[in-house]
């Protein structure tokens, strides 16, 4: 548990003479295994170095020790007036390392981009001890190879993040909360689409399949849908755009047949409640045996993927209980299989087979926003060439030569 940049080195340095693999550590909220060690691994945790450095007005930029959590940077960009747009269930206890070292996502990526796209800088310890200064406040900067992107999403496995210099927004000011109702899944895009047109990019757009949207329902506190539950498709959307201009653009939505029904929240105590619904994914591991997927394919296709998806698992395992949702303007979209509707032991690894394969086939992504760790590494091979899996370990080999730096997580 190092307090600083110079502790991390050193015990990289001592690590990497002795051989002695390493796994770094932020608040281990990660769905895909990317921190957890093997017995034999020393976990190197980022908690002790927390805190803010420094809000650059001007720049509209804040700089961080790795070991933050998101919500303490959340929270530090209102007092200044600014909005740190990334968000994500577990703001509470995620560092902002692990989100980089991730490249988490979350529901705001529609508007704000995925972590990628807020970090301006890094500063990274590789495994042998050397400090990488890559931190940075400028927007433009072409000068040669961007090192820091390599560590953005390479979960512990090229160097330890110890710093970072992160984007901040503008705060949106009011943002209306709506619940439609679409008749198919091609009128969810067409309806971000006319949104984005009139409105602009909406702060986030959330896809509910009928199946997901009544089990959301069915745990509210008062169980009750806010409107017919029998069609087959609801959007839970938020935008920053001026509510007129909103009520036009659902008037002619609803008039070109792409939404079947709308509530536009009309208090935040009224929007909290629409957004219950969609924040039943928190209940998952209370009330199912959940089998998560977070896969991603361009955003004509999700709607196919999900048909091709649920007729596959209603053929292999008849009566099996499976749910669709996800940020479909960020091309992601999850799918949880309850396995407690699935004969025991439930078969996981041939329904992992089945949605990948699956995914490999419409040219998706086997990780969306969840990164691979440990949990998807076997099924990488369908949405990454083995050319490609080439050059990440020859990239993996050039920055960790003896390999200590979370070995066996990716690759
Ligand atoms: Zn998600």
């Amino acid at each position: 548990m190092p307090r600083t940049t110079e502790q991390v080195a050193d015990a990289l340095r001592i690590c990497n003479d002795a051989g002695q693999s390493v796994v770094p550590q932020g608040g281990m909220t990660g769905l895909a295994g990317g921190a957890v060690p093997r017995t034999t691994d020393i976990a190197l945790s980022l908690e002790r170095m927390r805190g803010i450095e420094e809000i650059d007005a001007a720049a509209a930029t804040i700089s961080v020790w790795a070991g933050t959590t998101l919500q303490d940077i959340q929270q530090a960009a209102l007092d200044a007036g600014f909005l740190f747009p990334l968000d994500l269930g577990a703001r509470g206890s995620c560092q902002i390392g692990g989100n980089i070292a991730t490249n988490a996502g979350g529901n705001a990526v529609i508007r704000y981009g995925m972590t990628r796209d807020l970090v301006l800088g890094l500063e990274v310890v590789l495994a042998d001890g050397r400090v990488l200064d890559l931190l940075n406040k400028m927007i433009k900067n072409n000068c040669g190879y961007d090192l820091k992107q390599c560590f953005i999403g390479s979960e512990g496995t090229l160097g330890v993040i110890t710093r970072a210099i992160l984007k901040l927004a503008p705060q949106p000011g009011e943002t209306t909360t709506l619940l439609c109702a679409l008749p198919d899944y091609s009128s969810a895009v067409n309806l971000l689409r006319r949104v984005q047109r009139s409105a602009g990019t909406p702060q986030a757009y959330e896809l509910m399949w009928q199946d997901f949207f009544r089990l959301g329902v069915s745990w509210l506190e008062n169980p009750v849908a806010p409107m017919s539950d029998e069609h087959p498709l609801y959007v839970l959307f938020e935008s920053a755009g001026p509510r007129e201009l909103l009520e036009q653009t659902l008037e002619a939505a609803i008039e070109a047949g792409e939404v079947l029904d709308a509530i536009m929240a009309s208090s935040h105590t009224q929007a909290r409640a629409l957004w219950k619904i969609r924040e039943a994914t928190g209940e998952f591991p209370l009330r199912l045996s959940p089998l998560n997927f977070d896969v991603s394919l361009p955003i004509g296709q999700i709607g196919e993927f999900a048909e091709l998806c649920r007729q596959r698992l209603d053929q292999r395992w008849p009566g099996n209980h499976s749910v669709y949702f996800g940020h479909i303007g960020d091309s992601n979209l999850h799918l949880t299989v309850d396995c407690n509707s699935l004969p025991q032991p439930a078969p996981i690894l041939e329904i992992e087979e089945l949605v990948y394969t699956a995914v490999g086939e419409l040219g998706g992504s086997v990780s969306a926003e969840h990164g691979i760790g440990l949990l998807k590494r076997e099924f990488l091979h369908h949405s990454v060439s083995a050319e490609a899996r080439l050059a990440m370990q020859q990239l993996k080999n050039s920055f960790d030569p003896k390999g200590i730096l979370n070995p066996g997580k990716i690759l």
